[in-house]
């Protein structure tokens, strides 16, 4: 049977911090702050149930930004020293925080939010932390002089991280890596070994997002970029399906990734984005369906996961709401074909 999941982040809502926005700050703090982003998580993984996705995620409302959000619990790094980044090999400028020292995690990071997602769900839950390539393109660098030893660096804390939230009963483990289709020789070079170090000993499902981001601005004008065909995904899909990670995510929906490209992951399950990010038209069952069944061409049913582009994050929230309904909704129409 075909599983639905997410790829990770959801819209906060409006009271919990500012709408449509990516490392909006937050309207809340102290207990408060706690508070509202469990209510945020509950609303949301009802909201996942009710629209028929097998695999929930708190959608990221315990933290700010995908990368900072397990950061700001690592020692080693200095957050009065931002410095000023082309990141994602200069697609878009931010201020990153600087690495200053050797790093090493304080305490556990998401341990207490997936305690809590756990406690409140029967369904099987996805927890999402950094890749170590990310990270290392996400964070300026004044002490490792190297990004593949200070990518292996996190990566060990990543591991005691995701052996933690394991420990939890979490039962998919995803690294997003979104410079996995920047630098694709660096993939090849450590960037898989860093991955690998990351999922070091665990036994639950692993999964790596790679994807062409959010439907911000940067990421549509990279796009027009691009030409007709994504092909970045075929210099590192041969090396991803020699790696041990369970399972790759890539957009399909209305994307212009060749979906031939999916015949190279032969061996791995396979995260089909059926759910476009970067536009509001909310795909209908129907469309969902079809995505599906183009993508079948590739994979087998067996081995294929239905799931959005990359994260709703930036969308209003009834948007993204409707967009899960129609997620689960493409799902259910193709198992009945299937069945
Ligand atoms: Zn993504």
């Amino acid at each position: 049977m075909i599983e639905t999941t997410v790829a990770g982040s959801l819209p906060k809502p409006a009271w919990l911090a500012e709408p449509e926005t990516l490392w909006a700050a937050w309207k809340l703090d102290g207990k408060g702050l706690v508070e509202g982003q469990r209510d945020a998580a509950l609303a949301w993984i009802k909201m996942q149930e009710d629209a028929g996705i097998d695999i929930v995620s708190d959608g990221e409302q315990f933290r700010r930004h995908f990368v900072h959000g397990f950061l700001e619990s690592v020692e080693g790094i200095d957050w009065q020293r931002m410095t000023t980044m082309g990141i994602r090999d200069n697609r878009y400028d931010a201020q990153v925080p600087t690495v200053t020292g050797k790093v090493r995690r304080t305490g556990p990071v998401h341990s207490a939010s997936v305690q809590f997602c756990r406690a409140h769900t029967s369904r099987k839950l996805k927890a999402t932390l950094p890749g170590p390539m990310t990270i290392c393109d996400t964070i300026a660098d004044a002490y490792y002089g190297s990004r593949p030893e200070m990518a292996m660096a996190f990566a060990a804390l990543l591991n005691d991280e995701a052996k933690e939230l394991e420990a939890l009963g979490v039962d998919v483990i995803q690294f997003d890596e979104p410079a996995f289709n920047v630098f694709m020789k660096d993939v090849k070079e450590w960037g898989i070994d860093a991955l690998h170090r990351a999922i070091d000993g665990l036994t639950c499902k692993t999964a790596v997002h790679i994807c062409y981001g959010y439907g911000i601005q940067s990421n549509i004008d990279w796009k027009n970029s691009l030409g007709s065909q994504w092909r970045q995904y075929e210099e590192i899909f041969p090396a991803l399906n020699e790696s041990r990670i369970d399972q790759v995510s890539l957009e399909c929906a209305n994307s212009k990734v060749p979906l031939s490209l999916i015949g190279i992951l032969k061996d791995k399950e396979v995260l089909v984005g059926a759910i476009d990010v970067a536009s509001l038209a909310v795909e209908t069952p129907e469309q969902v369906a079809a995505t599906l069944r183009a993508a079948a061409e590739f994979v087998p049913p067996e081995r294929m996961t239905a799931c959005t582009n990359c994260g709703l994050a930036p969308l209003p929230r009834s948007v993204a709401e409707d967009k899960l309904k129609a997620l689960g909704a493409g799902v259910a129409l193709l198992r009945q074909e299937l069945a």
